[in-house]
């Protein structure tokens, strides 16, 4: 028995969500957002995995080139753009689409610009605050960018949403109302729908839509749960019950004694804490998976190994794989458990997880 963890990807799943989203947004190009090693997923296994994709999305310039090693063909779309001219150059040169959110970026371009032409986005701000033109200033912007040589196409127009996780904020609406006076006046190619456009907004179904979380079977919306929508956990985080004993009422368990057993009983430990990313501040009472049945975990994280509570539980022997989150514990629920969102936990599996794949 190996007594450390490992994730197991259902590349079947990939597939399944990215029909999802299909099916939510016919009318829309799909760009599956795969930055940061696609939510801590696999860059180069979610690349082929979502290979009936459009083309894909990620953050960084890195990011990009690291993709274009394995995906010649498809629309590869830089969120952040480009910083400095050698960013530039190489984002022309491997054919990665660029996204310009700064004046600065426009300037680079106007001044640097490489030795192959690209294709470019204009990102305006329609209300999130945090990267984008502002929208009084995007249409001479906009034109300033598609004025230079080094811009082949017209720029798309992409913006993002703040708040689209919440069906009742009515700030997606004002954000829709933003970017489409702007385009009445710009004609471009849009971008808008994150994944919770994608499932819950149709007005944001313009153009090539930018799901992410959706895609790795987890819900966007505030307290939902993928299987809702529909989708398939992609990622499901596995460890082993390395060790299982007997203690008395009293007995207290873990660093900091924080949990006292309330009675006789038994408690398991498993092989998994956070220096494998399973959340240190995950609870006592965070439910973990053993044998298709949940158990709570009792004590506090700690670095290799988390406990948990036995009671009623004769089944469960050392050496049982125990199930973090994935399939049959949502990671939403975990997340919620934890103080965080999916996101975060898909991306803070460590090195040290070893990595399998079915499907
Ligand atoms: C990360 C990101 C997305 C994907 O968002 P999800 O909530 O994961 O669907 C889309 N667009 C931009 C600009 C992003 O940064």
């Amino acid at each position: 028995m190996r007594g450390d963890p490992w994730v197991c990807i259902d590349r079947s799943a990939f597939g399944h969500n990215l029909a999802a989203a299909r099916r939510a947004a016919p009318g829309c190009r799909m760009l599956p957002v795969i930055k940061a090693d696609a939510y801590g997923h696999g860059l180069e296994r979610a690349a082929q995995a979502l290979a009936a994709a459009d083309g894909f999305a990620v953050a960084r310039v890195s990011e990009g080139l690291r993709l274009r090693e394995v995906e010649r063909q498809k629309p590869i779309l830089v969120l952040g753009g480009a910083y400095d001219g050698e960013e530039l150059e190489a984002a022309a040169a491997a054919g990665l689409e660029l996204v310009f959110h700064a004046p600065e970026q426009i300037e680079l371009a106007a001044r640097r610009p490489p030795s192959r032409p690209l294709r470019a986005w204009v990102k305006t701000d329609s209300g999130m605050h945090r990267l984008g033109l502002p929208p009084e200033r995007t249409v001479a912007q906009y034109r300033r960018l598609a004025g230079l040589s080094c811009i082949h196409d017209r720029p798309g127009l992409l913006t993002h949403l703040a708040c689209a996780d919440d069906p009742d904020d009515p700030a997606t609406e004002r954000q829709l109302a933003v970017t489409g006076a702007l385009n009445g006046e710009l004609q471009a190619e849009l971008s808008i729908a994150n994944s919770a456009g994608v499932l819950g907004w149709p007005g944001t179904h313009r153009g090539w839509a930018r799901p992410g979380i959706m895609l790795y079977g987890v819900s966007p919306f505030l307290g939902g749960r993928g299987p809702e929508q529909d989708l398939r956990p992609v990622m499901t985080l596995q460890s082993r019950i390395t060790a299982i004993h007997e203690f008395q009422t009293g007995d207290a368990i873990g660093y900091g004694a924080v949990w006292r057993c309330p009675e006789p009983m038994r408690v398991a430990a498993a092989g998994i804490g956070y220096g494998d990313g399973y959340p240190r501040h995950a609870p006592a009472g965070t439910p973990v998976l053993i044998n298709g049945r949940r158990a709570p975990l009792v004590g506090r994280v700690s670095m290799d190994s988390v406990t948990v509570d036995l009671r009623g539980r004769d089944d469960v022997r050392v050496g049982d794989p125990v199930t973090l989150w994935g399939a049959g514990l949502p990671a939403e629920e975990i997340a919620e458990a934890a103080g965080t969102i999916a996101y975060e936990l898909f991306c803070g599996v460590t090195a040290r997880v070893r990595f399998e794949e079915t499907g």
